[in-house]
């Protein structure tokens, strides 16, 4: 095994994916950039540096396609990963009734059955890594249920209760687990033309570079749900007052 620290990031042709591929590469580390997005991929190669580098188009919903692709990661770092982030993820507005089941389907895919392919395939390669981590993208929307996003919401639940149960569980092989709550960050996963009542209270206020150095973070420190920004004073909230919750998300996500 090489002794360069290394990282696996889904979706990190864009957004926090791409900003924490740049942050670790800046500090030495060898990035695994995984992504559709072909294009996106080879920019942020170019502008890290292919020796930096490991770069490949991978859907996550394909879990043939994840084992191959992480078992060529693997040769590349000698035989193990140090960090899987797993952060490719979609979005999609609306209520329920007003979204199609293919799109409510393929959220769960990316945003859920995504990560676990990765967990999945990449669990031998971060054994063989003393003090791996597995860090999952959920987002403030897992501390209620969020309207205009119940499914997009649903995955980001389901993403830290496997979290917590995997915390638990890969303890014993010295892998740690953790997730990640931003609240709405500034990237492309928002450039979205329907007006979105929780965006318009809450406003985007995050910007990448905090979440990149709290992944840094959470790939060094141990902590379970890395709440940060509003998510902290709203995780507060409905810590100290779990009876007013459903009165806050409504006032925030459905206006009146
Ligand atoms: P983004 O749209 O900028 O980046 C997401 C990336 O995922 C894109 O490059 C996209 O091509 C890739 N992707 C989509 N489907 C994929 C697939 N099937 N296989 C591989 N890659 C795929 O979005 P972002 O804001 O940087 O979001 C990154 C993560 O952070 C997501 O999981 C998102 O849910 C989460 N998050 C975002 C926000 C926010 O407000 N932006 C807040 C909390 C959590």
């Amino acid at each position: 095994m090489t002794n360069r620290k290394n990282i696996f990031i889904t979706g990190a042709a864009s957004g926090i994916g791409c900003e924490t591929a740049g942050f670790f590469a800046k500090k030495g580390w060898l990035v695994g950039i995984v992504d559709i997005d072909r294009q996106g991929l080879a920019s942020l190669a170019d502008e890290i540096g292919e020796e930096n580098c490991f770069m490949c188009e991978l859907d996550v919903t394909d879990a043939d396609s994840v084992r191959q692709t992480i078992e060529k990661f693997g040769q590349k770092t000698g035989g193990g990963m140090d960090v899987l982030l797993n952060n490719a993820g979609i979005i999609k507005f609306g209520y329920f009734e007003n979204v199609d089941l293919s799109m409510h389907k393929k959220i769960v895919d990316v945003n859920f059955t995504g990560c676990l392919n990765c967990i999945y395939h990449a669990l031998e390669l971060l054994k063989q890594s003393p003090g791996s981590r597995i860090i999952n993208m959920s987002s403030a929307s897992s501390l209620y249920g969020l309207p205009d996003l119940s499914i997009y919401s649903a995955t980001k639940h389901a993403l830290s209760a496997m979290t917590e149960a995997l915390n638990l569980e890969l303890e014993k092989h010295g892998i740690y687990v953790c997730d990640l709550k931003p609240p709405y960050v500034n990237t492309p996963l928002l450039e979205v033309e329907e007006e979105v009542i929780s965006i318009k209270k809450m406003g985007i206020n995050m910007q990448t570079d905090t979440v990149a150095q709290t992944i840094w973070k959470a790939a060094h420190d141990r902590k379970l749900h890395w709440e940060i920004g509003a998510t902290r004073i709203l995780a507060l909230v409905c810590w100290m007052f779990p009876f007013a919750k459903r009165f806050v998300v409504k006032t925030l996500a459905m206006g009146k």
